[in-house]
């Protein structure tokens, strides 16, 4: 059994670790393969791939190796989901164009933002949340800021009171659209996984919709294994992988190193008998 992790975030987007930290705990955890799937970016990406090989060149090699990932935002019927690029081609130059593109509308996004905290005369919303963005500006940036301009006493309230699915400012979004994004993914030589299903806010009815309209527009596989989803979900999840002939995947989501439970590594097994991407992918990475 390989030990794996194909979802996971650096500071580039809104991890807390540098591709180089996120490396050492990566080897740490004797994981022998990583995707780094930042929110709209590779650069973590890049980052990480020169470090490792500069660390392989000074001591014992490691068995870890990279694979590169990338965590789409894009735009469905059913709403705003998550699609990871694995085992991307970062010479593609269709889905680096929709890299910048999405990164341009996060920047637009948040200037949106500020114009609507303004209406709540909250002031200077936009120039705090670019003080803690390193590349990507993500929802979490806003919530660091607002925690740190004390509108909100954590992350937590600050995506409850403010930007959060029930909070009082929405701020809608043109991302991506999905089978754009999947032919990109394609383009790029990778395979095109639908990330977290369960954790939109949709109803079962309309997530199996979902799943359906991913696979007419080329999806490949769908996410089965994550922190906090249930055995009971995860059959109900297999179900519809065997319904639709996807393969499987599975990862952290790992952003911060405190949440124990979203640890690096760190997800529910899955049935090794389930064909999963990693038997498409292990053998073509670069080692
Ligand atoms: P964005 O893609 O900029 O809209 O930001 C979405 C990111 O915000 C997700 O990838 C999560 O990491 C984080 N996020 C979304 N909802 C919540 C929440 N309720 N609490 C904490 N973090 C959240
Ligand atoms: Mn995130
Ligand atoms: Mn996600
Ligand atoms: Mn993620």
């Amino acid at each position: 059994m390989t030990a794996y992790d194909f979802h996971s975030h650096t500071h580039y987007s809104d991890g807390i670790l540098s591709p180089q930290e996120l490396i050492e705990r990566a080897i740490s955890k004797n994981l022998q393969l990583l995707a780094i799937s930042d929110h709209d970016s590779v650069t973590g990406l890049l980052e990480a791939r020169a470090y490792l090989s500069q660390r392989n060149k000074q001591s014992n090699s490691q068995p870890l190796n990279l694979v590169n990932g990338v965590e789409l935002s894009v735009q469905t019927d059913f709403g705003e989901v998550h699609i990871v690029g694995l085992n991307i081609n970062l010479g593609q130059s269709e889905l680096m164009e929709i890299i910048q593109s999405q990164q341009l509308k996060r920047r637009q996004r948040l200037a949106r933002f500020e114009e609507k905290f303004n209406q709540l005369n909250i002031y200077g919303i936009e120039q705090a949340t670019l003080d803690c963005c390193k590349e990507v500006v993500t929802r979490s940036h806003l919530a660091r800021a607002l925690v740190l301009m004390q509108l909100a006493k954590d992350n937590q309230q600050a995506f409850k009171k403010y930007i959060g699915k029930k909070g009082r400012i929405k701020v809608p979004t043109d991302w991506v659209a999905l089978e754009t994004a999947i032919k990109a993914i394609h383009a790029a030589g990778g395979l095109a996984i639908l990330a977290h299903p369960t954790r939109y806010p949709l109803s079962n009815r309309k997530l199996v919709y979902l799943i359906e309209d991913f696979k007419q527009q080329g999806g490949d596989a769908i996410e089965v294994a994550y922190p906090s989803l249930s055995p009971d979900k995860q059959a109900w999840l297999l179900q519809l992988r065997q319904k639709h002939d996807f393969l499987v995947s599975g990862g952290s989501d790992f952003h911060y190193p405190d949440l124990k439970w979203m640890d690096l590594g760190r997800f529910p097994r899955i049935d090794s008998n389930i064909p999963h991407v990693i038997d498409i992918i292990k053998d073509k990475i670069a080692v």
